[in-house]
C-alpha cells in the first residue's frame, strides 16, 4: 500500500460523458449533503495513519477537487505529512487557485483534457467549457511551479480519438507529460462498450507513425502508466491500459471516498466505512490504533483483480461511480 487517493467532493462543474453523464447526474441529482463529507481534520487524521502504514504518495481528487471550499487549507494540512502530494483536476479553476495551492505545499497537478478541438471537447465535457479554459489552467499551474504537469486524455473511440495526433503534437516540447487513458467501465452509468475502447497499443502506433517513439522504464514498481519517449528528444508520453493490459497484480493503490469509505479497487462494489469509526464512541487515545487495525485488515483481505477478470458481462455489475471515488 503506497498510494492513497482521497476524494474530497462528489460534485463537478463538468459532465464528462464517460464519468458523469447528464442523464444520470442532472439538475435534480442528489449529491452528498455537507455533513456526510469528511472534514479536513478527519481526512488528515486518516491520511496520517496511512502514512504511518506505508503510504508514500497522496493524490487529492473528486468530483472536481477545486470545488471543495478552502481546498488549499486541506493541502496545507496534508503537506505536513511529508509525502508527495498531488491533485487531479479538470483545470478550469487553476488560474484562480494554482499559486495558493503551491504556497500551501502541493507538489504537482494532473490536468484532464480530452481534446484540442473545441467542438469535440465540449461534446466530451458536456458543460460547454472551451479548450482555452483548460489550457489557461495548465499555464497557471506551470507558472506556479506545479510541474512536471501530467495531462490526462481519456480516449473514446469514435468520439475523440481523431484528436490523438493533434494532442501529441501540441504537447511535444512542452515539458508536460501527456497520458492516454483507455475508456473504462467504471460505475454503472457511462454506457461503456468494449468497442469504444481504443487499445493503448493503437494509440502508440498512431503517434509513432508521425513522431517515432521508444519505450522507457517505469519510474517505480507498480506505476500504472507505461512510459514512452520521442526519439527526437521532444519529451515523454504515457499510456494507461486498464482494459487491455490489466495491472492489478502490481497495484499499490487505496482510495478514500468523500464520505470516508475505503475502497481497494476502482471497480469495487462496496467500501469499508471509516467514518463510523472516526465519529463513533472510541476513546480518543485508542482511535489511531483502531484506525490502523481497520486499514490493515482491509488491505490484507483485498483480493481485487477486476481488470484481469473483466468480461463483457461484468460492466453490468453495480459499481461505484468514478466521480465519487476519483480515479
Ligand atoms: N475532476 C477531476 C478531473 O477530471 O481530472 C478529477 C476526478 S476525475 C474522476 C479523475 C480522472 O478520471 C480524470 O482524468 C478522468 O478523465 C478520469 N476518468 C473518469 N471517468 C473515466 C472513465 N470512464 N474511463 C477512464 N478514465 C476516466
Ligand atoms: Fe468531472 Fe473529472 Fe468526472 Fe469530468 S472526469 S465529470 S471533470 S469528475
Amino acid at each position: 500500500m503506497r498510494d492513497l487517493r482521497i476524494s474530497v467532493t462528489d460534485r463537478c462543474n463538468f459532465r464528462c460523458i464517460y464519468c458523469m453523464p447528464r442523464e444520470v447526474f442532472g439538475d435534480d441529482h442528489a449529491f452528498l449533503p455537507r455533513g456526510e463529507l469528511l472534514s479536513f481534520e478527519e481526512i488528515t487524521r486518516v491520511a496520517r495513519r496511512f502514512v504511518a502504514l506505508g503510504v508514500r504518495k497522496i493524490r487529492i481528487t473528486g468530483g472536481e477537487p477545486l470545488l471543495r471550499k478552502d481546498v488549499d487549507r486541506l493541502v496545507g494540512m496534508l503537506a505536513e505529512l511529508g509525502v508527495e502530494l498531488t491533485l487531479t483536476t479538470n483545470g478550469v479553476l487553476l488560474p484562480k487557485l494554482a499559486h495558493r495551492l503551491k504556497a500551501a505545499g502541493l507538489n504537482r497537478v494532473t490536468v484532464s483534457l480530452d481534446a484540442l478541438d473545441d467542438t469535440t471537447f465540449r461534446r466530451m465535457n458536456d458543460a460547454d467549457f472551451p479548450v482555452a479554459r483548460v489550457l489557461e489552467g495548465i499555464a497557471a499551474a506551470q507558472d506556479a511551479g506545479l510541474g512536471p504537469i501530467k495531462v490526462n486524455m481519456v480516449v473514446k473511440r469514435g468520439t475523440n480519438d481523431h484528436d490523438i495526433e493533434s494532442m501529441a503534437a501540441h504537447f511535444r516540447h512542452s515539458g508536460h507529460i501527456l497520458r492516454f487513458i483507455e475508456f473504462m467501465d467504471v460505475g454503472a452509468s457511462n454506457g461503456w462498450k468494449m468497442d469504444e475502447v481504443l487499445p493503448s497499443r493503437e494509440v502508440i502506433a498512431r503517434i509513432d507513425r508521425l513522431f517515432p517513439l521508444e519505450a522507457i522504464d517505469p519510474n517505480y514498481e507498480g506505476e500504472v502508466a507505461e512510459r514512452w519517449r520521442y526519439k527526437d528528444g521532444a519529451g515523454e508520453i504515457g499510456v494507461i491500459s486498464s482494459v487491455t493490459q490489466a495491472f492489478c497484480s502490481t497495484c499499490t493503490r487505496i482510495r478514500l471516498s468523500t464520505e470516508g469509505k475505503l475502497y481497494t479497487c476502482l471497480f469495487a462494489q462496496g467500501g469499508h466505512d471509516l467514518r463510523a469509526l472516526l465519529r463513533g464512541a472510541t476513546p480518543e487515545a485508542q482511535l489511531d490504533g483502531r484506525l490502523d487495525a481497520a486499514i490493515a485488515a482491509v488491505w490484507r483481505q483485498r483480493e481485487d483483480r477486476y481488470s484481469e477478470i473483466r468480461t463483457a458481462a461484468t460492466p453490468a455489475a453495480r459499481k461505484i461511480e468514478m466521480s465519487y471515488i476519483g480515479g
